[in-house]
């Protein structure tokens, strides 16, 4: 298989590791030896992933889970490969674990307009199609509300909009955001944004909200620089350009 390789790593925090790929991003969170990465970037992306976590002076073992914050391409081609190589677990919400496993195709975002070059754009950097691809045999559903046993207790915030099956993760003790596609950050000036290429636009601002009103200082986007130092306060006033009241 043809590698999707990393562009870039990035040290957010001394226990967070940002991974940069041509599209998208994905997150290693580190509890003493203990791994976890959130999303995995496209297909590809699975033996890329094991060399970063090695460079990060783990081994591939020390991934205990993959939590997948929706279906799309660019954040979970890469999952079945790292998930054999490492032994992790696969984790994504029940309404998009189908579409991780491949029993139906996910449906398509509704575009606007402006998105359209931008889709195209982002197609043309991910790799080809294949009539079969690796897909993760087991994902173990989350519902809204559940907590996942790394960074202190990780809750899973249900952010539907961008896709029905979308979350984000929350992790309190710590005052990190991983929003996954629901909030993003502009490539152009690093400006905070409603994440693009939505299913439901307004059911993505109403997740935008919600996850703006969580007590956060480091917010980490499935696209963009994260922001580091009162995210919650910058997601706040992000929102608030989207709301017509
Ligand atoms: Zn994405
Ligand atoms: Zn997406």
């Amino acid at each position: 298989m043809k590698t999707y390789d990393l562009v870039d790593t990035i040290d957010v925090t001394p226990r967070l590791r940002l991974l940069r790929f041509p599209v998208g991003q994905a997150y290693l969170w580190r509890d003493g030896a203990e791994l976890t990465l959130i999303d995995a970037g496209a297909r590809g992306a699975g033996r890329p992933i094991a060399d970063a976590v090695r460079a990060w002076g783990h081994a591939p073992e020390d991934v205990r889970r993959i939590v997948l914050t929706h279906f799309h391409e660019d954040h979970v081609g890469g999952a079945a490969e790292f998930a054999g190589i490492s032994g992790a677990e696969v984790y994504a919400h029940r309404l998009d674990a189908p579409y991780v496993r491949g029993e139906a195709a996910g449906p398509d975002p509704v575009y606007e307009d402006w998105e359209r070059p931008l889709h195209a754009q982002a197609l043309a950097q991910l790799p080809p199609p294949v009539p079969e691809p690796d897909l993760p045999s087991f994902v173990r559903e989350l519902n809204d509300g559940d907590t996942l046993d790394f960074g202190g207790g990780a809750r899973v915030v249900g952010a539907p909009g961008h896709t029905e099956g979308s979350i984000a993760l929350h992790l309190p003790r710590h005052g990190v955001l991983f929003t996954g596609d629901a909030v993003a950050a502009s490539p152009v000036d690093g400006q905070v944004i409603l994440g693009v290429l939505n299913l439901d636009r307004e059911r993505a601002v109403a997740s935008f909200a919600r996850l703006a009103a969580l007590e956060s200082e480091v917010a980490c986007f499935g696209h963009g620089d994260p922001v580091v130092g009162q995210a919650g306060q910058i997601l706040r006033e992000a929102v608030s350009a989207y709301q017509v009241n």
